[in-house]
């Protein structure tokens, strides 16, 4: 990748008006520092507070380095990422929270490691990590399961301090499906790969906009968006149930032999039981199956992931 690769940074903010500031200034010092062109994209995804006034402020203050993008209402953070992807126009594209929980000042860190290795994702590790004990354990759940599932180790998946090159999200950008988890679908795209530890702060103001049913929520996404490993792992069940009704019915013909009739008139139970695991079985499998076709369903559908109420700031990039 050459040198002076343009950077475009993006950022999705909801409810975040007592960070705003100080994020826009730290943000800015790092993007200037890195002496290349570069653009700061934040997206508004719909947030109730001051947010959207202070972005239209902030991109009429800083043309050309600041772009408000404002979405009509709230589709959640990896939409609100994609939203920016699509309107950034930078060689080296990176994304953060607006909590400055991740620091701005990696931004040049990131981008080197990104442009000096020629990379195409660079992700964050937050060291230590800066979260209450209930937001750390479902996220050690996440990583182990999605290590598991994709077979990309990375240590970190929720850390959204990450580079990509344009070319890994302009890939992201063709998939349509709604249910997306960003770091793992970027890694489906990516070539080469790498890591870098990042600080990581406590969120200083505001609150957490994931509670514990939007995690879930993430988790499913990831799961069914990225894997069909739900489904293998109901054929595994499915596999030993079997082979356990075998072993039972050779069990039960063996007493048959040797205890005689009598037993056997009893053993009608245990083939009623044997039934029953059966069907405990095929509900789990229609259960699952239900929860990707309810995907399919709203996939098809085709229905735009989000829609912009309005972009604010010119860009000075020129289109890839
Ligand atoms: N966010 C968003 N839409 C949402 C929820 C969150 O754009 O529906 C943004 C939020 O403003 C922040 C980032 O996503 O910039 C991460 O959110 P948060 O810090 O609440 O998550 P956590 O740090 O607990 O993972
Ligand atoms: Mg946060």
């Amino acid at each position: 990748m050459k040198a002076n690769a343009t950077a475009s940074v993006v950022i999705p903010v909801f409810n975040e008006q007592e960070n705003l500031l100080e994020l826009l200034e730290r943000s800015l010092k790092a993007c200037r520092s890195l002496g290349v062109v570069f653009e700061i994209i934040l997206v508004d995804d719909g947030s109730r507070d001051r947010s959207p006034d202070m972005l239209r402020e902030a991109a009429d203050q800083n043309p050309g380095e600041i772009i408000a993008v404002l979405l009509n209402r709230n589709y959640g953070q990896h939409s609100a990422v994609m939203a920016g992807f699509a309107h950034a126009k930078g060689d080296v594209i990176i994304s953060l929270d607006a909590d400055l929980q991740n620091p701005p000042e990696e931004i040049p860190n990131l981008y080197r490691k990104l442009v000096g290795d020629d990379l195409d994702v660079v992700a964050g590790v937050r060291v230590p990590r800066e979260d209450s004990f209930l937001r750390k354990v479902p996220s050690w759940i996440v990583n182990r399961v999605t290590q598991k599932a994709t077979g990309v180790k990375m240590v970190d998946y929720g850390c959204m301090l990450r580079a990509y090159s344009a070319r890994v999200v302009h890939a992201m950008l063709r998939c349509t499906e709604h249910s997306t988890f960003i770091p793992v679908l970027a890694n489906s795209f990516a070539k080469r790969t790498a890591e870098v530890e990042v600080r990581h702060a406590q969120r200083s103001r505001g609150d957490s906009k994931y509670n514990f049913f939007k995690l879930i929520n993430l988790q499913f996404d990831l799961l069914t968006s990225m894997t069909t490993f739900p489904l293998r792992l109901l054929s595994y069940i499915g596999g030993l149930i079997a082979i356990f009704g075998v072993a039972l019915g050779i069990f039960i013909l063996i007493e048959r032999l040797i205890q005689g009739e009598q037993w056997a008139a009893q053993g009608v139970f245990t083939l009623f039981a044997i039934l029953f695991i059966f069907i405990g079985a095929q509900f789990v499998g229609m259960g699952l199956m239900g929860e990707y076709i309810g995907r399919i369903y709203r996939d098809v559908r085709g229905r735009p992931r989000y829609l912009v109420h309005e972009v604010k700031g010119v860009s000075r990039l020129a289109a890839p």
